[in-house]
């Protein structure tokens, strides 16, 4: 398996100067570090993840999203990614989603947030210059992962700070004032 960190240091527990730069930098948490030994265990067994690349782990709460590089699940028949999945979980002690990095960071946002599909998506530059990206899905009934999760992996993952709002929302919950931020200004 292709990973960010050296599979001996791995292995040791014992870092390198360079994986060691990338832990301290934060590029790599302790979550990231678990989860790359139980792969490095795993792809004895299962030997497809041997042509894999592991991308991060992000855990939103909830859930724990763990990322593998471009087009490498597809590799896996759904059998098999169920046990990986299943595997990993119990290793965890949490409920996990894998999935695939892309380049375009809505593209990414879309395969996690399917199926909930994405309607409009503007930016938003607050008064102290940092930014925004609203994302409206179609429905909120469709969003299967947690709006904060969602929020997390991808401030971690794409540097994206999101807001998420829905063209519809379930009935029984009243309808959130669409608002901008005080001073915002929104660009289509
Ligand atoms: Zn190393």
């Amino acid at each position: 398996m292709e990973l960010p960190l050296c599979s001996f240091d791995l292995r040791t527990g014992m870092f390198c100067p360079r994986c060691s730069e990338k832990l301290k930098k934060g590029l790599y948490t302790d979550l990231d570090v678990r989860v790359m030994k139980i792969l490095l265990e795993l792809e004895k067994r299962i030997t497809k993840l041997q042509k894999t690349g592991y991308v991060k782990s992000v855990d939103g709460g909830d859930t724990i999203f763990i990322i593998f590089r471009n087009g490498d699940l597809g590799k896996f028949e759904i059998r098999e990614v169920a046990q990986l999945r299943k595997i990993l979980g119990d290793e965890l002690g949490k409920h996990i989603r894998l999935i695939e990095d892309h380049p375009d960071p809505l593209k990414f946002l879309e395969g996690v947030a399917a199926p909930a599909r994405i309607v409009a998506v503007n930016k938003i530059w607050l008064p102290d210059g940092s930014e925004e990206t609203r994302v409206i899905f179609d429905h909120e009934r469709n969003l299967k992962v947690g709006e904060e999760s969602l929020k997390k992996l991808l401030e971690e993952v794409k540097g994206m700070r999101l807001m998420i709002d829905f063209e519809r929302r379930r009935l029984w919950r009243p309808q959130k004032e669409e608002r901008a931020p005080r001073g915002a200004v929104t660009r289509g």
